[in-house]
């Protein structure tokens, strides 16, 4: 009986330990909150990096306000071939649908449109010596990614995003 009982103890911590360790990942992998976000809500953002940086994850910041390139071949949506809708990671505005995305070997996800002409923006960016298109978000301003000429019918555009600054959602 005494071990029996000791079994179910040992069981129970077992399960307790188990139960606060997925909290603890969950609470890990958790998005900041973000006041900011919406799928409804088309009011053009005027915020500083101060204000971003509170609501944006460490790694969507570097991005999305600072500018920075995800690591080809990384991310989540180079190789992501379901039908839906991808939207700005830091706003929620609507960017583009999967119809327009294409196999590019380029190393990130890459679509020949948006979904509207004022989802996106564009701005010069002289950076690195090169003389780029840079594409921020129409809503936020988020650093998305840059536009290239060597894109498929029927635009001959390549938008090239950063994966990190795309959210998903399949139809
Ligand atoms: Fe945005």
């Amino acid at each position: 009986m005494k071990k029996n009982i000791s079994a179910l103890i040992l069981t129970l911590t077992s399960f307790v330990f188990i139960l606060c360790s997925c909290s603890h990942s969950n609470a890990q992998n958790e998005k900041p909150e973000n006041p900011y976000y919406s799928k409804t809500d088309t009011t053009v953002l005027k915020l500083d990096n101060k204000e971003w940086k509170k609501v944006l994850s460490p790694e969507l910041y570097e991005v999305a306000r600072k500018g920075a390139t995800e690591t080809a071949f990384t991310g989540e949506y180079n190789v992501h071939d379901a039908k839906g809708a991808y939207s700005c990671a830091a706003c929620g505005n609507a960017l583009f649908l999967s119809d327009a995305k294409f196999a590019s070997t380029c190393g990130w996800p890459s679509f020949y449109e948006p979904i509207y002409s004022n989802s996106v923006k564009y701005k010069e960016d002289t950076s690195y010596g090169m003389v780029r298109t840079e594409v921020v978000c129409g809503r936020c301003d988020a650093h998305l990614g840059h536009i290239f000429n060597d894109g498929p019918k029927p635009t001959g555009k390549r938008f090239c995003m950063n994966s990190i600054s795309l959210d998903f959602d399949p139809h």
